[in-house]
């Protein structure tokens, strides 16, 4: 099966087997997936299920041993080197579990420097800047440098980084999972509001049972396989 109409990704029997010394340890098996454009999909699962290494495995910053990864219609594994950094930064948002600021950096050259890297000319940059850190609600906060920001502000700063660019596709992997429930709510609302906003598709990893009030679907993840429900 190729693409398919209003698929914003499909994962086809995509394995990962990582070898750990003389073990095989299967992260991934076989795993099928397909995200309709505009929609929120939570992929829950325990600790050590897989998560991470799908996301990665969608993102490009890892290879499936077999299977593939199509994002907007392109095999992400038929991409060269400088292609794949391309996909990254222009049709691919990230968010992790830990936000990847740059604390000496204010939340507006952070944001500023993803545009930079995605290729966003340089008159178009101030006013998406602005746009982006009003939607996340950090207006007051644009001049502060990130270490100075709350946890949760500064998982916000790194969303508005992840959406500068319009990328098509956002990948959060446990973006609430160093935030107090209040401001994990916070974060899943936006992402919500994103999707319904922009149109963009998202897809959030975590153990959090939360973001199922969030999601337009719920794919479980147990052992590197998707299941229907988690035992
Ligand atoms: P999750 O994000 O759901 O916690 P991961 O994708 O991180 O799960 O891990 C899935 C499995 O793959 C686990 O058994 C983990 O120990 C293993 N694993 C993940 N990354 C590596 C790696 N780089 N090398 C070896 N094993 C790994
Ligand atoms: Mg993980």
């Amino acid at each position: 099966m190729k693409k398919e109409a209003g698929a914003a990704l499909r994962v086809e029997n995509v394995s990962r087997v990582y070898h750990v010394g003389s073990r095989d340890v299967h992260a991934l098996r076989d795993v099928n997936l397909s995200v309709t454009a505009g929609t929120v999909v939570a992929l829950r699962g325990r600790s050590g299920s897989g998560k991470t290494t799908l996301l990665n495995c969608i993102g490009g910053l890892d290879r499936p041993t077999s299977g593939q990864v199509w994002v907007n219609g392109r095999d992400v594994a038929q991409l060269s080197e400088a292609e794949r950094v391309q996909l990254r930064r222009r049709q691919i948002g990230f968010v992790f579990q830990s936000h990847t600021l740059l604390p000496a950096y204010s939340a507006w050259e952070n944001v500023e420097l993803m545009l930079r890297l995605a290729g966003t000319p340089r008159r178009e940059r101030p006013a998406r800047v602005r746009e982006v850190l009003t939607l996340v609600g950090l207006t007051k906060w644009m001049e502060h440098r990130t270490y100075e920001l709350s946890g949760g502000q500064q998982q916000r700063a790194a969303i508005a980084r992840a959406i500068a660019p319009r990328p098509a596709l956002i990948l959060a992997d446990e973006p609430t999972g160093e935030l107090d429930t209040a401001a994990g709510q916070q974060i899943l609302r936006l992402l919500r509001r994103i999707v319904d906003r922009d149109g963009a598709t998202v897809l959030i990893a975590t153990h959090d049972l939360a973001v199922d009030a969030f999601a337009d679907e719920v794919v479980y993840l147990q052992d590197g396989r998707v299941v229907n429900k988690l035992l």
